[in-house]
This record gives C-alpha cells, structure tokens and sequence, in this order.
C-alpha cells in the first residue's frame, strides 16, 4: 500500500465484499444443513504475530470488523459462538439477526430436494460453491497483513468452525516473511496449517514460489480439489494458486499500474 497500514487495506477489502452480497461471505453467505447463517472470519497483521478469529458467529454480517476488535482489546485469539454478540456490542458494532440472502436460500432449496446428504454434498463440490474471501497486503510501514471472511462449507454441521478462524490455517501474517490466505476445504487447511506453511516458504523465497509450494504440498498430501492460497511477501510481490477448477482473484500491478483480475 502506497498510504496506511495492511491490516487496514486488507480489512477494508473484506468488508467491501462481506457487504456486496456475492461471495460467501457476510451477507451472501452459505448455509448451514439447518439452514442458517454461522460466519467465520480472522485478521492478522505481521509486527508480533497480532491477530485473532471468530467463529460461528450469527450476530453481524462482519465476522472480519469483530475480529479486529479482538485482536486489538482482548489477549485471545479465538472467540466463537453465541456470545460473540457480547463482544459486538462492546466493539460499538450494530447487532443483526443474520439471516440468509435470497440467493442462498434458493440453492438450499435446490440442495435439499437431492435423496441424501451426500449426494447434495457431491453436488456443492461439482458446483465448485466456495467463494470465501481473502485480502492479503503489505503497509506503507513494509507491514505485511491478512484478512479473510466466509460463510464456511455448504451443509457444514451446525457450529463447525473452519480454517478462516484459526491464525496459521486460513490465515497468517509475519513481518519477518510476508502474508496468507487460504480457500478451499476448511477441514484439510487446518490440517496441513497451510497459510503458516506459505509464510515459512516465503523466508527462502518469493510470495510467488511460496503460494505454488504450499499448493503443492497440500495437493500431495491431502489431494486434488482441496485448497487454493493467495501470498504476498515483504518485497510486495504477490502469489496465487490453487489446485481446484478455479479461483478468483484480483491485485494490483505495479508494472502495469492497474488491477488485474482472474479466475482460472
Ligand atoms: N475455507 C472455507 C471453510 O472451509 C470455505 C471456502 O474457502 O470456501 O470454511
């Protein structure tokens, strides 16, 4: 960033799309089996490893904004449940009974007339229906940061908490190498820590090489069609990549002087 700081620029990303409705995420989140809303979200930002996540939270669109209140006024880095909405309120932030959007009760809907659980489950993966969001930066104060939000899986058990929550798996940040953000099957991110492992990458190479690298370890490891992860490294250089069909993305090009935009 030209001005202000990462965790700013990256927050205000992830706000921005939280509010638009048309990602998984905010006010176009995914739904539960139940049929609910839980949100997910985390922020972290490099100077001393500072950050925290919420999870399951159904008491604000901005899963992203409650977070960086608990990183910044409380020594924990993961809050999740019902009494999130304590904590909202004390963040000054509106409390909201969320609810789901038109266009993800319609595919609940469409989800719920297939015979089984599974064959709805198989018809989300063919759907490639993710759609988490993520922002990663570097401040004026070379300063990298993270932040990501997301309605979690479709179907996801009532009160499961994904990789978008926990500092190290769906997102992590350090000023000594650079700035992560994972997508993808939650439950195999956790388990491979993948947005730690791309930052330790990036302490022998470029936030380019560090994003292919944690792919290629998580595809090795836990398969195909299972996480894509967006880096950038203290230098700014800037990574994508992911071993699903498909991955939205968008950054700014220096060289170009412009954003670019891609999906697969
Ligand atoms: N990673 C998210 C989760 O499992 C889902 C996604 O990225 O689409 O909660």
């Amino acid at each position: 960033m030209k001005k202000g700081s990462g965790l700013d620029g990256a927050q205000a990303a992830v706000s921005f799309m939280e509010e638009s409705g048309s990602f998984n995420c905010g006010r176009g989140a995914c739904l539960t089996a139940e049929g609910k809303v839980e949100l997910d979200g985390a922020v972290m930002w490099g100077k001393g490893l500072a950050g925290a996540g919420v999870g399951s939270v159904t008491c604000t669109y901005s899963p992203v904004s409650l977070a960086r209140w608990v990183m910044e006024n409380t020594e924990h880095v993961l809050i999740g449940g019902e009494r999130c909405a304590d904590y909202a309120r004390l963040a000054g932030m509106r409390i909201e009974n969320v609810q789901p959007s038109k266009s993800s009760w319609a595919k609940f809907l469409v989800l719920k007339k297939e015979k089984s659980h599974a064959k709805a489950l198989e018809m989300v993966r063919k759907l490639n229906m993710g759609e988490t969001v993520g922002a990663v930066a570097v401040g004026s104060d070379g300063i990298p940061a993270a932040a990501v939000s997301t309605g979690g899986r479709w179907l996801k058990l009532p009160g499961r908490v994904g990789d978008s929550a926990i500092l190290g798996a769906g997102i992590f940040a350090d000023s000594r190498t650079g700035a992560a953000c994972a997508t993808g099957t939650g439950e195999e991110i956790i388990k491979c820590a993948l947005s730690f492992k791309a930052c330790e990458y990036m302490r022998e190479t470029s936030g380019p090489e560090a994003a292919r690298k944690a792919v290629g370890f998580v595809t090795k490891t836990r398969g195909r069609d299972t996480a894509g992860i967006i880096t950038i490294d203290i230098r700014g250089r800037v990574g994508a990549s992911f071993n699903t069909e498909a991955m939205g993305r968008a950054w700014y090009d220096q060289g170009k002087g412009r954003a670019v935009a891609k999906i697969r």
